[in-house]
């Protein structure tokens, strides 16, 4: 997660932050905030949402992410998103950070989140999957994310849906 708007303060990209988490990471804020990558991807690839307008990781299991959304979310939304989520963690996909500097970094990502002052913009990639400026700890492969489970999912004002989700307490 990427964002200004992460309620724990994880979510931007910068130099500050970098050396944070790092190889082996299996702390369940790690493991949150690589769901959390799988679950934008997922969103981005069904709904075209580019990531979450806002987030939340409460520094437990739990945690919540709003997403503009192209049509409205029904309940088999919620099961196909938890299924496509769950996927990309049974693949066990690698997790990798990469260091760029801000000025190339522009012409790829979307910045709007990294604070200004930020020159080298932190990078991390799930294989395959995506790749997202972000200054937070992860997992090194998608499977120690563990289960993963899409708690419930609300609508809201602006063409916005507010999922809430879950791991498991202990990964596989
Ligand atoms: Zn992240």
């Amino acid at each position: 997660m990427r964002g200004a708007s992460d309620g724990n303060g994880e979510g931007s990209a910068g130099e500050a932050a970098i050396g944070r988490g790092g190889n082996g990471d299996r702390s369940l804020r790690a493991r949150m905030h690589t769901a959390e990558h799988l679950l934008s991807a997922v969103m981005r690839r069904r709904f075209g949402a580019p990531r979450p307008v806002a987030a939340h990781l409460d520094g437990g299991r739990k945690g919540r992410c709003d997403y503009v959304v192209s049509r409205p979310f029904v309940p088999e939304d919620a099961v196909a998103v938890e299924a496509a989520v769950r996927g990309l963690i049974a693949q066990d996909l690698s997790v990798s950070v990469r260091r760029m500097s801000r000025v190339e970094a522009s012409a790829h990502f979307d910045l709007e989140a990294v604070p200004p002052d930020v020159k080298t913009v932190r990078l991390v990639a799930v294989h395959g999957v995506d790749e997202t400026p972000c200054s937070g700890a992860h997992v090194d492969s998608t499977a120690a994310v563990g289960g993963f489970r899409i708690a419930s999912f609300t609508p809201r004002e602006g063409g916005v849906v507010r999922l809430r989700f879950r791991v498991d307490a202990a990964p596989r």
